[in-house]
């Protein structure tokens, strides 16, 4: 990580000061904005989406073979109550003479026999469609290891540079501290006021542009802020308003 904020000396002038103390800021803008902006971010992202969406295809895999599952429970318990039922037909059959209630149960059993094999079709094409969600679970399954694996990478990327640019705001927020215990209050005020209201407070002037709006000053201009920064070599950027570095 750069380190563009070297800690001014003890005994360093105002302008090295907000210099540096600008420094640190725009850094920490920076780390947080590439924290909040991560790349590592938006794949970790995606690979949490795979993720919940591999689940929840795992999930309507599971669901549609147990409804097939329960469908094919019904229909063997119907089956054993309409092969129950014509056992009893059957034997009925044997004890009766009228030909006519020989043929009534004739005809009856007849009707469970082709309810029977109703129920057989719809077994067997619950089972064939069972076994073909089985084979795509099975292949669904194969995919978890990929799936979880890059979820956790992502997770490990993430985590790692986070914890980085957190150890890096870390010491940016120590030496940030350091430099503004060195700088009047009052410079402090006016400092956090600039810097809330254009993101960056302090400008050095070069040559006749200050660096802050790229607005170049006129030559009576710079004899002003010669005059205004002749104590402290900071006043402020005519145009912008910047704490301008003469
Ligand atoms: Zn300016």
């Amino acid at each position: 990580m750069t380190d563009s904020s070297a800690d001014p000396t003890p005994d360093a002038t105002l302008p090295e000061l907000l210099l540096a103390l600008q420094a640190i800021d725009t850094q920490a803008d920076q780390l947080t904005h590439r924290r909040a902006h991560s790349p590592l971010r938006d794949e970790f992202t995606a690979a949490s989406n795979r993720a919940t969406q591999w689940e929840r295809q795992r999930a309507a895999f599971v669901a549609a073979i147990a409804e097939f599952g329960a469908s094919i429970d019904r229909a063997e318990a119907q089956g054993a109550e309409l092969l129950e039922h014509r056992q009893r037909l059957d034997r009925q059959l044997k004890t009766v003479i009228a030909p006519r209630e020989a043929e009534a149960l004739m005809h009856e059993i007849s009707n469970i026999e082709a309810q029977r094999d109703e129920l057989d079709v719809v077994e067997m094409d619950a089972l064939e469609q069972q076994a073909a969600l089985d084979d795509q679970l099975a292949a669904h399954l194969a995919e978890e290891e990929a799936i979880t694996g890059a979820l956790s990478l992502a997770d490990q990327a993430l985590a790692v540079e986070s914890g980085d640019i957190d150890a890096e705001l870390e010491r940016l927020a120590r030496s940030r501290e350091d430099v503004r215990s060195s700088i009047a209050d009052s410079v402090l005020t006016t400092y956090d006021r600039k810097r809330e209201a254009l993101g960056v407070a302090v400008a050095p002037l070069v040559g006749r542009q200050c660096q802050g709006c790229h607005l170049e000053l006129s030559a009576a201009e710079i004899d002003t802020v010669k005059t205004e920064a002749a104590a402290t070599g900071v006043t402020d950027c005519p145009d912008c308003g910047r704490l301008l570095i003469v």
